[in-house]
């Protein structure tokens, strides 16, 4: 919503899911984000398909980022992001990087870098993950990632591993 205090910043949310229409899921993720209060959307990726990290037998993911403006502190803006995932019947199971309707990952928040027991900022895995950098890429044409250098150098340096943009017809549903 357009209700942003005087020190907004742009943060970037990777968004990703491989359950229940995973398309569907994150067009929803995306104007459930909308509806924030002190939060709006500069720019949106095209949507990916990946490929899953940790356990193999789970379906592919479909990836997003999104480009926020904020004037949410960085905690309140992890917690909405979390209540939305819950929203979207995430369950959180035993099993580390296990199949999910909805993950929203707060990548960057400004040039801030945090690091608290519920949140650390960029990313930790911002740097290899071809599913976040591509479309990162996307939504600005460059910046430095607080730690980590040149988002451009980071495209650069990391492989596709099976990343795919997914087509118009593919995206439509
Ligand atoms: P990964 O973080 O490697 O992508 P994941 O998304 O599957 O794995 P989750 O189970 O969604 O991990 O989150 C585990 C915890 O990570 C959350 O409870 C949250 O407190 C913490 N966390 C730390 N930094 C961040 C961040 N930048 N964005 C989202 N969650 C974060
Ligand atoms: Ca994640
Ligand atoms: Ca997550």
């Amino acid at each position: 919503m357009n209700n942003l205090s005087a020190h907004a910043v742009t943060a970037y949310i990777g968004l990703g899911s491989n359950l229940e229409s995973p398309v569907a899921q994150i067009k929803s993720a995306r104007l459930a984000i909308n509806a924030l209060d002190n939060v709006k959307e500069l720019a949106f990726s095209s949507l990916y398909a990946s490929t899953p990290m940790g356990p193999q037998d789970q379906p592919d993911y479909v990836n997003a980022v999104m480009a926020v403006e904020t004037g949410l502190p960085p905690l309140d803006l992890l917690h909405a992001l979390q209540a939305i995932e819950l929203e979207h019947g995430r369950v959180r199971g035993v099993q580390r990087w296990g199949a999910r309707t909805l993950d929203l990952d707060l990548l960057l928040y400004g040039d801030h870098q945090i690091e608290s027991p519920e949140l650390i900022v960029p990313h930790k895995g911002i740097a290899e993950r071809a599913f976040v950098l591509y479309p990162l890429s996307e939504c600005v044409s460059d910046l430095v990632v607080p730690g980590f250098g040149r988002l451009s150098d980071l495209v650069t340096n990391c492989p596709l591993a099976g990343l795919r943009r997914l087509n118009e017809y593919e995206s439509a549903s």
